[in-house]
């Protein structure tokens, strides 16, 4: 059975069509701690479409006692005793002076809460009154309506930053992701200037005879110029070597239609770097498959002027030691160097720069040719 009540009870109208429920009301606690706690003030507040913290409010101002809503339990709580009749009482009270149009008396009314006061727009009458913060509730309204829209831009800030706070944080594993990839990449690109990085760590013989063992002449051989066509051979050599192509060599230079000469040099290109020193036995294997016949070794040779007497002027002071380092192999024979030694020109260098290069191998030279003779009188005293 339906014990609604009309809202307003100067109608006895059963059939009036806005009701609600009877205040219901229990007391907690005891003595000076004794609460009134409105349990179906929710209820009640959605029929009369308004906020249970409003009409908590009102019943405090009214009561002159302190009233909370208790949001989770959905009860008004009222410090004190008070009677259920009496806050019946009160919720009529507040019908009438917030709930109801003030000309036609039906609780059809939109409230536009403003900064200073609130409109009340009757969806039935059309009629707008307006009641300003003077009032005790009017003004609780305003500044919980403030503080809610407050409260929701905040959330919304919130989001807006949370959003954007993922938006940064994807763009940042983006980002990272990339920068690892570019960090790869660099890291091979380093890999790859690494290959001729170990560049000139060329051992100095103390009490060598033809080079500059000074701090400052080291450092100056160390400071040679890198150029692609060295970084690139470097690197086919790796892979060359990683893959033990060096026999494959022959085939493709066939291929390719190279000449002897041409073919050394590419050899040479290949795998010599500034570091030629130390590499000229360490590749001993492959050398002495590739450098068989007189037009190669004199190409070597002619390898030898280039990188020395242009590409790497800093290395002039090498030339005897690689040479020599060549004999060393038993990769050129002493006749050869001698005959190359003796030339007035190469093809491969031009004029000043072959005189200097043949000048400087000169120690290594004259030590062959006096080598040369000794084991020649030895052989005529046999
Ligand atoms: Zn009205």
């Amino acid at each position: 059975m339906d014990n609604r009540i009309n809202i307003r009870r100067d109608i006895n109208d059963p059939s009036y069509r806005y009701k609600m429920d009877p205040v219901e009301t229990i007391q907690k606690g005891r003595g000076g701690n004794t609460k009134t706690i409105i349990t179906n003030i929710k209820d009640i507040s959605e029929s009369l479409e308004t906020k249970p913290e409003y009409m908590t409010q009102f019943f405090s101002t009214e009561l002159a006692s302190r009233a909370w809503w208790n949001e989770e339990q959905k009860q008004t709580v009222i410090k004190g005793v008070f009677e259920e009749s009496q806050i019946q009482d009160l919720i009529f009270k507040f019908i009438e002076k917030y709930i109801l149009c003030p000309v036609c008396k039906l609780p059809e009314l939109d409230l536009v809460v403003g900064t200073n006061d609130i409109e009340f727009k009757c969806r039935a009458s059309g009629c707008v009154s307006r009641k300003n913060k003077s009032d005790r509730l009017i003004s609780f309204i305003i500044k919980s309506s403030q503080l809610q829209k407050a409260q929701e831009n905040a959330n919304k800030k919130k989001n807006k930053k949370k959003q954007k706070q993922q938006q940064k944080k994807k763009e940042e594993n983006e980002n990272q992701n990339q920068n690892q990839n570019q960090n790869e990449n660099q890291n091979e690109n380093q890999n790859d200037s690494n290959l001729n990085m170990n560049f000139p760590d060329v051992k100095v013989n103390e009490n060598d005879w033809s080079l500059d063992t000074s701090n400052e002449a080291q450092q100056k051989r160390l400071q040679g110029k890198i150029c692609c066509w060295k970084n690139f051979a470097s690197f086919c050599y790796l892979i060359l070597q990683t893959l033990q192509l060096q026999r494959k060599l022959k085939d493709v230079s066939e291929k390719l239609s190279w000449n002897q000469t041409t073919r050394t040099l590419f050899v040479c290109e290949l795998l010599f770097g500034k570091n030629m020193l130390e590499e000229i036995p360490q590749r001993k294997e492959v050398l002495s498959l590739l450098i068989k016949t007189k037009r190669a070794k004199l190409a070597v040779l002619g390898f030898i002027e280039r990188l020395c007497g242009e590409d790497y002027p800093d290395l002039i002071e090498f030339v005897p030691h690689l040479v020599k380092a060549f004999y060393d192999q038993d990769l050129i024979e002493e006749e050869f160097i001698l005959e190359w030694a003796n030339q007035k020109s190469s093809k491969f260098s031009k004029q000043p720069t072959f005189d200097l290069v043949i000048e400087k191998a000169k120690p290594f030279v004259e030590w062959l040719k006096t080598a040369e003779s000794e084991s020649s009188e030895k052989e005529d005293d046999n």
